[in-house]
């Protein structure tokens, strides 16, 4: 490709803030890191779950009996197993297992829609699925998937010890189902050799010891939670449980920090405010006290709410925010930005690249924008999945081959973004129409194609209205199709929802449904987005 001109002294600027590269384990993975801390410490806890305690070495035992089993069975490097479970101790054992067989997990919700979970099941055909106990085999398995629950492995005589051979760096760690714009969901293919370099960046950016709790709430299907899976367990650390459906309740948070002593913990920025809009002022801080990191993603994090929350936490409490930012594509997050109580201007950065990970803001003609430029932002390094599964041409189109590092992928983020003059970037918003809402990912693309499976829908448009109060919520605008049952309005929204709850989860779901007679289009011939969240009043999810 030729590339246009570009001024030598940028360049060298560039070189600058993209030179992050730094020593990780190239030849282990992180089961080997946690299996050594479990050979040094096996009595240390591991877990807290309830009012249960597991160590170390409980864990790694009964993770490996799972390995045995699904070892002796044919899983290995290559193979998919599929979790559907629920936050807690096995959950956890299951992840370990399957990592340490060699294979890769696949977590799946099992109150996802049903149409939704036989779309990832019949597209991922894992051969194996792990789920709660259970008398009879779940309906919804796939055939050719062998069902495998660890009641049912307690019986079994399996051996406790590691196995001689686990996972290569280059072996696929999980697959993550992330909105697909087609209407089903895609499947990222994330290694181990990715997950190590993120993990050992953060470990060195923010060491935690045998002293720290890690505090596991975010949902498995979100790739927040793999570092709350893992990190600790490298790190000699523990890691407490969330229980489940508990995720925004910031009364069960401050309980188990308090009553665990959690000192580091994730937020989606909306779940931020809940949390420290609960706790409010008056509020006796020093249950509080073991807090040491707080780390927020997901979402832009706004400088108000940096502020609120060093207004919460005074200095003496040490507390630090951080803003992390990247897609599951990238394996977790590619930026970070610790937050200074005395700088917090708008917007807050989302920082400089973590190890290892090189930033290119480019133009449309892939030419790099200069300092304070607003352009498409890519991702190249360590980090970067494979691609999507089952979707090489997706995979193209997004991977695409890196013009300012022959021979290496970058990754088409789809993220709006500019450098500041410290070499940090800033987030301005997507170029597509990928929303966040409350952290979750949707394409308004998956949002649409799903309302027009309905055969009283003939045209639809997704968006995002931002209520009286400042939240946010999805809207669609549905023009009826003339020729199905003609039905009253009522009932075609009640019929259409049901259609929807099979296919989408309810975060997915339009809370407001606007019958339209047309869709305005632009002059390009695509449906006029904005005009419609004009005219019925609202915000532009872009903006
Ligand atoms: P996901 O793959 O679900 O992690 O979503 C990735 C997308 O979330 C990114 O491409 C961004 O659009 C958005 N995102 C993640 N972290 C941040 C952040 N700190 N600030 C702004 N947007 C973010």
């Amino acid at each position: 490709m030729n590339l246009p001109t570009v001024e030598n002294e940028w360049l060298q600027l560039l070189r600058g803030f993209n030179d992050t590269a730094a020593s990780y384990s190239q030849d282990t993975t992180l089961v080997q890191q946690f299996e050594a801390r479990a050979a040094e410490q096996p009595l240390a806890p591991a877990v807290y779950v309830k009012d249960v305690v597991y160590t170390y070495g409980e864990l790694n035992r009964a993770a490996n009996r799972l390995a045995h089993a699904l070892r002796l069975s044919g899983a290995g490097s290559g193979s998919i197993v599929a979790l559907m479970l629920e936050r807690s101790f096995d959950m956890l054992v299951a992840v370990y297992g399957v990592l340490k067989a060699g294979a890769a997990y696949l977590p799946l919700d099992a109150e996802c829609p049903p149409k939704r979970l036989e779309a990832m099941l019949s597209d991922s055909s894992p051969g194996w699925v792990i789920t709660e106990g259970g008398e009879s085999r779940p309906s919804v398995l796939p055939s050719t998937a062998e069902w495998v629950t660890l009641d049912h492995l307690a019986d079994l005589d399996l051996p406790g010890t590691n196995l001689p051979e686990g996972p290569q760096p280059g072996d696929l760690a999980y697959v993550i189902y992330t909105s697909g714009t087609t209407g089903d969901p895609k499947g990222v293919l994330v290694e181990h050799g990715a997950l190590v370099n993120r993990i050992e960046w953060m470990q060195k950016k923010f060491p935690i010891t045998d002293k720290d709790i890690l505090f596991q709430k975010t949902v498995y299907t979100f790739d927040v939670s793999v570092w709350e899976l893992v990190w600790w367990s490298t790190a000699g650390a523990a890691v407490c449980l969330l229980p489940p459906r508990k995720e925004n309740d910031p009364r069960v948070f401050v309980r188990l920090i308090e009553k665990t002593g959690v000192s580091v913990i994730h937020f989606v920025p909306s779940v931020l405010r809940l949390f420290l809009e609960y706790i409010g002022s008056g509020f006796a801080l020093e249950r509080l006290n073991s807090l040491r990191y707080v780390f927020c993603s997901g979402e832009a994090l706004t400088a108000p709410l940096a502020r609120q929350f060093y207004h919460t936490f005074p200095e003496e409490q040490g507390v630090k925010l951080i803003n992390l930012y990247g897609p599951t594509e990238a394996a977790i997050d590619v930026t970070y930005h610790v937050c200074e109580r005395d700088s917090l201007d708008e917007p807050v950065p989302i920082g400089r690249p973590i190890d290892n990970i090189r930033l290119y803001i480019l133009r449309d003609d892939f030419s790099l924008a200069p300092i304070g430029e607003t352009g498409q932002l890519y991702i190249s390094g360590a980090g970067l999945a494979r691609g999507y599964l089952n979707q090489p041409q997706l995979t193209m189109e997004r991977f695409v081959p890196n013009p300012y590092e022959p021979g290496q992928r970058m990754y088409r983020t789809g993220d709006l973004a500019s450098w500041n003059r410290e070499g940090e970037v800033m987030y301005a918003g997507r170029e597509d129409d990928q929303i966040k809402l409350r952290g979750l990912r949707i394409e308004l693309g998956e949002v649409e194609s799903n309302l027009l499976r309905s055969v009283h829908v003939k045209a639809a448009v997704a968006g995002v209205r931002t209520g009286d109060t400042g939240e946010q919520f999805l809207t669609a605008f549905v023009v009826a199709a003339t020729d199905a049952e003609p039905l009253p309005e009522q009932d075609k929204l009640r019929a259409l929802r049901a259609e929807l709850a099979l296919y989408l989860p309810a975060y997915a779901i339009p809370t407001e449904m606007i019958w339209i007679d047309e869709i305005p289009l632009k002059r390009t011939g695509k449906a006029d987005r904005s005009l419609l969240l004009a005219i019925h009043g609202g915000k532009a999810a872009r903006s």
